[in-house]
């Protein structure tokens, strides 16, 4: 059943329309954009598809077609941050969020289904945000620009929901091209849409979703963000965007100095003091711990660039060793990885892979591969084996194609992209 007759099912009457928004991988450039860093996103063919129609009275409803539950029913005067509402806090965040920024949303009901695997690193939770943000955007002629609608859907993530992501997941979802990866700049959300055409090159980046999510992930998210924020004020900058990859040696330097004075210098204290608040789980003393993170992001950030550099001269195959040093980068600076996503890079690299990392926040999810085509099959036989060997579940592989971002679909469209 499409999404546009079982909204009629639901509410009895026809939907004005049906939008699709799509979850994303990231190619490069991890725990970068709370940074104000680059990163490099590219739309999946997984969509959430809403079919939504407008309400005079005040109310919201929202049905999903995927989580067993009934209709969520709220009053979206009464809509409050952090009230709860479970996975109807998307949404509903969207609505509060366009609300609080004086857009006249009435009312609505909407009802959604998605091929987007949720707490995979896939993006889920932005795809249905920014599916809401832009079926509202365009039914309450709003007009609202791409880059507004990924603010409003982080916000409401951020300030409704309660994660605290950065920009990347939205930005993906809204703004990516079919047949591109989009780099980024969070600072001020500039972008190019870079071709990223792998098939044309004999080559195919591979996902894969180890379906395993560890409990560690959200405080280490908290801790990681403490901990570069603490980094960028030991430094004197306002983000540790500021740090240039050539002054890297300096600034890891200036952060040593500051552990062995510490007892001495307050500012550089209070610094460590904050990153330590949290995270004992990721070891080493709060400085070495700051130091390990201001690397990873200035080297992750220096990676996209090295990955623009290559994709411009028209040397994709190069990206593959650039992604496998990212991935020891976040297991061993960051240590956001986990046994699955080590096994995914190790098996794939071992099997003939160009190169692999996890994508996404860790401790789980996703891991992306890249591969020549005729060696598909070889890499991913070899990873599913090297999973069963060690008696682990099989993890999910489908190929990324670079797909088209945020969109309205004729009415009887279902979502794409089942794997
Ligand atoms: P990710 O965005 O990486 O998939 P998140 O934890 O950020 O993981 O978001 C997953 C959450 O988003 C789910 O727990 C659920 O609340 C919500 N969500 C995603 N897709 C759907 C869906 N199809 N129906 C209902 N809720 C969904
Ligand atoms: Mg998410």
């Amino acid at each position: 059943m499409s999404v546009a007759e079982r909204f009629r099912e639901l509410y009895g009457y026809e939907p004005e329309g049906v939008w699709a928004a799509p979850g994303r991988v990231n190619l490069i450039g991890e725990y970068t954009d709370f940074n104000d860093g680059f990163v490099m996103p590219l739309a999946l063919p997984h969509t959430a598809v809403a079919a939504v129609a407008r309400r005079t009275d005040g109310v919201l409803r929202v049905h999903s077609a995927d989580t067993g539950q009934g209709v969520f029913e709220l009053a979206v005067d009464s809509l409050a941050p952090r009230s709860g509402a479970g996975w109807a806090a998307y949404p509903a965040g969207v609505v509060w969020a366009l609300r609080d920024a004086g857009h006249p949303v009435t009312g609505v009901d909407l009802h959604l289904s998605s091929t987007v695997p949720t707490g995979a690193g896939l993006s889920s939770s932005a795809a249905l945000e920014v599916v809401t943000a832009l079926a509202l955007s365009e039914l309450y002629g709003l007009g609202l620009p791409r880059e507004e609608l990924a603010r409003l859907a982080q916000r409401a993530e951020n300030a409704f929901v309660g994660v605290p992501c950065g920009i990347m997941d939205q930005m993906a979802s809204a703004c990516c091209v079919e047949g591109h990866a989009l780099h980024l700049d969070t600072r001020d959300l500039g972008r190019r849409q870079v071709p990223f055409d792998l098939a044309a090159q004999g080559l195919r980046l591979l996902v894969v979703d180890t379906r395993v999510k560890h409990a560690l992930g959200d405080g280490a998210y908290a801790e990681r963000r403490a901990g570069c924020e603490a980094g960028a004020r030991a430094l004197g900058v306002r983000t540790l965007r500021e740090v240039e990859y050539a002054q890297l040696p300096d600034a890891l330097g200036r952060l040593a100095a500051g552990a062995a004075g510490a007892a001495g210098a307050a500012g550089a204290a209070g610094a460590a003091g904050a990153a330590g608040a949290a995270g004992a789980a990721s070891g080493g003393t709060p400085y070495d711990r700051i130091r390990r993170y201001v690397r990873h992001v200035v080297t992750d950030n220096h990676r996209v660039e090295r990955t623009i550099a290559l994709l411009d001269a028209g040397d994709v195959r190069g990206v593959g060793p650039v992604l496998t040093e990212g991935h020891v980068s976040l297991r061993d600076d960051l240590r956001v990885s986990c046994p699955e996503l080590d096994l995914v890079v190790s098996s794939a690299n071992a099997a003939g892979a160009l190169g692999a990392r996890m994508t996404g926040g860790g401790f789980g999810g996703s891991a992306i591969v890249l591969v020549e085509s005729a060696d598909g099959d070889t890499v991913a036989k070899a990873v599913l084996d090297a999973f069963a060997a060690q008696g682990r579940t099989a993890p999910r592989l489908f190929p990324a194609v670079p797909s088209a971002g945020a969109r309205r679909l004729s009415r009887d469209a279902s979502p794409g992209g089942t794997p």
